[in-house]
């Protein structure tokens, strides 16, 4: 089969396509023929070595198609089953082989792609408007990388939580791209916190979703109100270094949390429902879902380089 492999971390460079033998499921696995692979900040990480992965490896932590065999030990799913799944590297193939509770079944009338296009940055958003730092009507929140693929899906949850949302993005496209999706007060990066504090009448907001890191961090502190939480979720501009857990304490007693998906989705049950809620959000016509691009198999490279070059709203998707 055909797939992408890193050989050492490095560069958009390092991800070559080869050939590969077809993986063999183990007892407690399947494997799936991939329809198309999701596209995440994460797969840069791991490929320049930040998230160190064991090399040669196959990048690619989500993808959606068809069940093609299943382990000795599997009952649950069988094959022609169509599934998506998020967190188990190796979706840069045509198959890839993952632990069968990691699958879930697509409704009929979810395409492979869509959900490939939905389901991790969907399910991110999920667990953060509703299990991280729940939202409720009359909460305020501040999401940063507004117009960004799980951004977009973040604003539109917040809202349908009933929260105020303030949103950052980088270019007077995006701004309106975010405030089309329902976002309520979009700002530069710039503008945050005196704009937060302004908005919310001196006190600063309830939650802020900090996917940029580096760059964003000390401004999402000084946005927050007393005992306000910060989501620090990823770190596009760079990893946080160096924090001092006395500026929560002069910041007002704030939390700070650094959340993970795989701990938010690790039971099937959990998973189970998450996906359920979501599913059912695009299924009603509820949740509007950008593919940016999608890229063949081989244009992985490109992928990369254009998520990283702030180019990108929305998905982007390999189709092997
Ligand atoms: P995005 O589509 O959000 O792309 C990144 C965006 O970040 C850019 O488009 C850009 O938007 C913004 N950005 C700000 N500063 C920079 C910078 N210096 N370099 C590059 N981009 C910058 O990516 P994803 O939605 O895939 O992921 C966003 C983040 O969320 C990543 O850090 C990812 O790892 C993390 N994540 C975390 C999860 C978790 O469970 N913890 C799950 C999923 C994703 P703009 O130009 O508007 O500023």
């Amino acid at each position: 089969m055909q797939a992408i492999q890193v050989a050492k971390p490095g560069g958009p460079e390092v991800l070559r396509t080869t050939d590969l033998p077809l993986p063999e499921p183990g007892a407690q696995e399947v494997r799936v023929k991939i329809d198309a692979a999701g596209v995440n900040y994460i797969d840069i990480y791991q490929r320049s070595g930040l998230y160190p992965v064991s090399p040669p490896f196959t990048p690619g932590m989500e993808g959606a198609g068809v069940i093609d065999t299943v382990g000795s030990d599997v009952t649950a799913v069988s094959p022609g089953m169509r599934v998506a799944y998020a967190m188990t590297v190796g979706s840069y193939a045509e198959y890839a082989v993952v632990p069968a509770r990691a699958v879930v079944e697509l409704p009929a009338e979810l395409s492979t792609r869509l959900a490939a296009a939905v389901f991790l940055q969907g399910l991110t958003a999920h667990y953060l408007v509703t299990a991280t730092a729940p939202l409720e009507t009359g909460s305020t929140a501040l999401v940063h990388a507004a117009a960004g693929g799980v951004g977009r899906l973040l604003v539109q949850a917040a809202k349908r939580r009933g929260a105020t949302v303030l949103a950052t993005c980088s270019t007077p496209e995006k701004a309106a791209m975010v405030r089309a999706l329902g976002a309520d007060h979009v700002l530069d990066y710039g503008e945050v916190p005196d704009a937060a504090r302004r908005l919310t009448g001196g006190a600063g907001v309830d939650v802020v979703y900090d996917s940029v890191g580096q760059a964003t961090f000390d401004d999402s502190l000084a946005a927050l109100r007393r005992r306000g939480v910060l989501v620090s979720y990823g770190q596009s501009s760079g990893s946080v270094t160096g924090f001092e857990p006395a500026k929560l304490s002069q910041g007002g007693s704030l939390y700070l949390t650094r959340p993970t998906l795989a701990d938010y989705i690790a039971e099937p049950a959990e998973l189970a429902a998450r996906s359920a809620e979501l599913f059912s959000w695009v299924a009603a016509g509820e949740l509007d879902v950008l593919i940016h691009r999608e890229y063949p198999l081989a244009e992985a490279a490109a992928a990369h380089v254009a998520l990283a070059g702030r180019g990108t709203t929305g998905k982007l998707l390999l189709i092997p």
